[in-house]
């Protein structure tokens, strides 16, 4: 354990917990799950930077250990960068991802923007390692890509929706783990973080 850094995840989120798990996997990073005892935190922040480290800062000062926390936003451009910081409550506060994914799919019907070309989105990431004292490392991870006209997929969030500009057509939800977290917003950002930390800290 000398050789490693102990964080707590701020996120209890098991689709985002499994994907940062992976990423993290040949990282000098070890992470503990979540403390039970804390109720939710309540996402104030005006950007994803700021949620991030309102999360991470939160448990940390809970759990009294560094911690690990992210924030996404999927910004599309026709509507002005929305949902964005509020991608989790898109449809309303108890929203479902797939009354998020309907919501978006019927606002871009409803401007009339129905061609994939118009359609054009990206997935932020704003990963965080706050630690005791306050200090704060942050790390951003961004996909480009465009909505589709209709679901495909499994996948989680908006995952059903959103296809990668790097990728060969397939929405995210259409592609393994592996394959997401090598392009994705939040692989980028956490093999960011790491690297920052093994710079800093020599993890
Ligand atoms: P959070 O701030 O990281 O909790 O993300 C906000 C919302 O964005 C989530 O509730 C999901 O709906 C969506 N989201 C975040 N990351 C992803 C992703 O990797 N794929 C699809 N949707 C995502």
């Amino acid at each position: 354990m000398n050789d490693r850094l102990l964080a707590v995840l701020a996120t209890a989120n098991p689709d985002k917990v499994a994907e940062i798990r992976e990423i993290l996997q040949d990282t000098g990073l070890y992470l503990q799950e979540r403390p039970t005892g804390l109720g939710e935190i309540d996402e104030t922040g005006a950007t994803i930077e700021e949620n991030a480290i309102l999360k991470a800062r939160t448990v940390g000062e809970y759990a009294g250990v560094p911690a690990v926390a992210d924030d996404t936003g999927l910004e599309v451009a026709s509507l002005g960068g929305r949902p964005g910081v509020h991608s989790s409550r898109y449809a309303g506060p108890d929203a479902s991802y797939a009354d998020n994914v309907n919501a978006l799919l019927k606002e871009l019907a409803q401007v009339g923007v129905l061609d994939v070309a118009d359609r054009g989105a990206r997935f932020v990431t704003v990963a965080c390692l706050w630690m005791p004292g306050n200090e704060v490392i942050l790390a951003r991870g961004v996909v480009e890509g465009y909505i589709t006209l209709n679901v495909a997929g499994n996948g989680w969030g908006y995952d059903p929706v959103f296809v990668p500009l790097e990728g060969d057509g397939r929405t995210f939800a259409e592609m393994s783990p592996g394959e997401k977290n090598v392009i994705s917003h939040r692989g980028r950002a956490f093999r960011e973080l790491a690297s920052l930390i093994k710079k800093k800290y020599g993890q």
